[in-house]
């Protein structure tokens, strides 16, 4: 294990439920109006001091998405997860957190 780095995010910002840990700055909010089995999410442009995890497809409200958990890198519970698009050379990804604080 090497040591934990977290990065410290200045202004207004949405952080960790569990631990407190910086996970994104108010403006990189991109939309309010996501909902997941835990309650209200919000989309982000970036996120920070996360981990993704292994992509599966889900189904979702909005239909058959391919999604990755995202993980709080200080204390590892599920904050969110990630849309990702797939394209031929490259992907594109959209994390969503679980209710932020
Ligand atoms: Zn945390």
């Amino acid at each position: 294990m090497g040591r934990l780095y977290l990065i410290q995010l200045d202004g207004r910002i949405y952080s960790c439920r569990h631990c407190r840990s910086h996970l994104a700055q108010c403006d990189e909010l991109v939309s309010k109006s996501f909902h997941c089995r835990h309650g209200k999410a919000y989309l982000f442009n970036t996120v920070v001091n996360v981990s993704v995890g292994p992509l599966e497809d889900r189904m979702m409200t909005t239909g058959k998405h391919a999604v990755a958990d995202i993980f709080c890198n200080s204390c590892q519970q599920v904050v969110g997860w990630k849309y990702v698009l797939l394209l031929k050379h490259t992907s594109i990804s959209s994390p969503v957190l679980i209710k932020p604080q």
